[in-house]
């Protein structure tokens, strides 16, 4: 291999929620594997996913993280491309027990293969670790090529406080109630007491390029976000911070995120996300912004808003197109 060949390819940092992120990590990997091959099918370059864990809850008895799951599950060819979500060749007959025991919720159906994750999940932390040493021992287990932090080793949940007044845990308002019922406001519990997980501000600090995957603004990227040092790691970093819009023609692609933002009083289009998230220069977190062709209407919204506008195509169809964006996500860090 020549010198140029083995060359470090950069280092990469990513904010990640569930579905929509693993899509992007996923084209991501694909991409740095192709631009800087280490020779023996991966990359000279690293990634780091700083997941979401505001989704987390203990349900059976068992500690569930759909977000970092959904990444492991896409990123080990392992996710059920169908349906959406969970694991490949799932079966639900454990489910099937819990429901006739009365334990669990009977609208949140948990797949057998699943449940081994979150058994190994709940046993690494009932041992002791903290959710970082345990997703590093169950992520060990596949060849992802990314390395998974989750944004916090505490518990902090988000809950939907309803108009009405209910409490509800987020996983309740948007699974069992297709999240139709209005919010009066996302709180995200015990979030003034927690930290980011080890490894995570130096993940921000000492990245060449950060991005934001097309997650959902609110409950994806708004509770890492949340989590007290890492809008002023974003601040103060040295690399450039780079988004992707997951709202294409003012809809969401996948999922119902316009529920999310309308609750928080932000339109659901490519450029008020961007203003919503703020430029560096103004104490957010945005150097660049990816829009999708259909928007490109919008980019001069977005440039006055002291953020760089990148047009390019946004939909995830499939991995090449996947990897495309990527590589158009790493462009715009370096105009
Ligand atoms: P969740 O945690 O499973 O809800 O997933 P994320 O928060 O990571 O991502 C959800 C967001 O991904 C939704 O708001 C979608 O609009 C967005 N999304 C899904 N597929 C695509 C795609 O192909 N392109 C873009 N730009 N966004 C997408
Ligand atoms: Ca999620």
């Amino acid at each position: 291999m020549s010198n140029l060949e083995s060359a470090p390819g950069p280092q990469i940092t990513v904010l990640s929620g569930g579905v929509g992120g693993a899509r992007f990590l996923r084209g991501l990997r694909e991409h740095v594997r192709a631009a800087y091959p280490d020779g023996s099918g991966g990359s000279t370059a690293s990634i780091t996913a700083i997941v979401n864990t505001g989704d987390d809850m203990w349900l059976t008895g068992l500690r569930i993280a759909p977000d970092l799951d959904s990444i492991m599950y896409t990123l080990a060819g392992e996710n059920d491309e169908v349906r959406g979500w969970g694991r490949l060749g799932e079966s639900e007959r454990v489910s099937g027990e819990l429901r006739a025991y009365g334990v669990g919720w009977d609208w949140f159906t948990l797949g057998d293969l699943d449940l081994g994750t979150h058994i190994a999940r709940t046993s690494y932390l009932r041992a002791g670790l903290t959710l970082s040493e345990a997703t590093a021992r169950i992520t060990s287990r596949w060849d992802l090529g990314v390395r998974l932090l989750p944004v916090t080793d505490d518990e902090v949940e988000t809950h939907v406080i309803a108009q009405s007044g209910e409490d509800l845990h987020f996983q309740e308002w948007w699974t069992r109630h297709r999240a139709t019922v209005p919010v009066r406001e996302f709180v995200q519990r015990n979030l003034s007491e927690s930290t980011p997980a080890p490894e995570v501000l130096a993940a921000i600090a000492e990245a060449d390029v950060v991005l934001l995957a097309p997650s959902n603004p609110v409950v994806s990227i708004g509770t890492i976000l949340g989590i007290p040092g890492i809008r002023h790691a974003l601040s103060t970093t040295a690399a450039p911070v780079v988004g992707v819009s997951p709202i294409i023609g003012g809809a969401v692609v996948r999922g119902m995120a316009d529920a999310c933002l309308s609750a928080i009083g932000v339109a659901t289009s490519a450029d008020a996300v961007a203003l919503h998230y703020r430029s560096r220069v103004d104490g957010g977190v945005l150097d660049a912004w990816l829009i999708d062709e259909l928007d490109a209407e919008l980019a001069p919204t977005v440039e006055a808003a002291g953020i760089r506008a990148s047009v390019v195509p946004l939909w995830m169809t499939d991995a090449p197109r996947s990897a495309q964006l990527a590589a158009d996500a790493l462009a715009a860090a370096a105009p």
